[in-house]
């Protein structure tokens, strides 16, 4: 078992998926916002890729567990992606959530939120980011956006102003935008925020407006990306 969001685990991820020679191998995204959404599905495309060049497809179940009813929210993606995950032959579980682990026997449990089902997989290879939320200290100031269960702070998507304070400004990870959480967002985020910090000192309304650009570099493969890049 492993997550490429432990730093020191990555290396780990892919030392498993080499060494995997036959039975299940299940990749998991939790539900809620997250840093770079892509990347627990890039492992699984990864994986996929190195079965089929090691001759493994016949023996190594690929599963993928979606919280979410799409592959990706934006649909022009997501069409793209689904194509991706047909031709790797990777299962995919929508609407589905990792709900128990069994680390000894190697032992999953998959809810399949749609029917309600439960369903135990016996797993060779588990890769299981956790769900992500603010800092334990942000989760309870008056700046976390109380619509949302994960403490992240509250900000106008364009302007990047905190709904809660005038005086704060939320970009990155943890603020609670409608968009993709990556570094991609927060080189357009940056700039706003800079500009917009300082008009209020010279009595000026706010200039500049974030339009919700991100950027998702996905790899499919050894040799192959999809670079999804998308606004609100
Ligand atoms: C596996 C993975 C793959 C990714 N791939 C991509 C990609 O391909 N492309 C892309 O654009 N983005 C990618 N990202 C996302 C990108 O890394 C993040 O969007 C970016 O690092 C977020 O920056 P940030 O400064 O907002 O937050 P962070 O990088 O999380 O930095 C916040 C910092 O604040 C520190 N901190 C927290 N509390 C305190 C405190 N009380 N006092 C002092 N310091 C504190 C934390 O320790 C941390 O260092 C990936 C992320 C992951 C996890």
């Amino acid at each position: 078992m492993s997550s490429n969001y432990r730093f020191g685990l990555a290396p780990l991820t892919w030392d498993f998926i080499r060494a995997v020679r036959g039975g299940t191998a299940i990749f998991t995204m939790p539900a809620g916002p997250i840093k770079y959404g892509g990347a627990p599905q890039k492992i699984a495309h990864l994986a996929a890729d190195s079965r089929r060049r090691q001759c493994l497809l016949d023996t190594i179940r690929v599963i993928l567990v979606l919280p979410t009813p799409a592959i990706l929210s934006q649909p022009d993606w997501a069409k793209v992606l689904t194509r991706v995950t047909v031709g790797h032959g990777i299962e995919v579980h929508y609407n589905s959530h990792l709900v128990e682990v069994d680390g000894e026997s190697r032992r999953a449990v998959i809810l399949d939120n749609a029917p309600g089902t439960r369903e135990t997989t016996d797993y060779e290879l588990l890769h299981a980011p956790p769900t992500q939320s603010a800092p334990d200290w942000l989760m309870g100031v008056p700046l976390a956006d109380p619509a949302s269960p994960y403490g992240y702070p509250a900000a106008d998507q364009h302007t990047l102003q905190s709904t809660r304070r005038p005086d704060v400004f939320a970009l990155g990870d943890v603020a609670n935008l409608p968009t993709s959480k990556t570094g991609a967002a927060i080189r357009k985020q940056a700039p706003v925020v800079a500009t917009n910090l300082l008009a209020p000192r010279r009595g000026e309304p706010l200039p500049a407006h974030y339009d919700g650009h991100t950027s998702c570099p996905l790899a499919t493969a050894h040799n192959r990306m999809l670079l999804a890049e998308f606004d609100y």
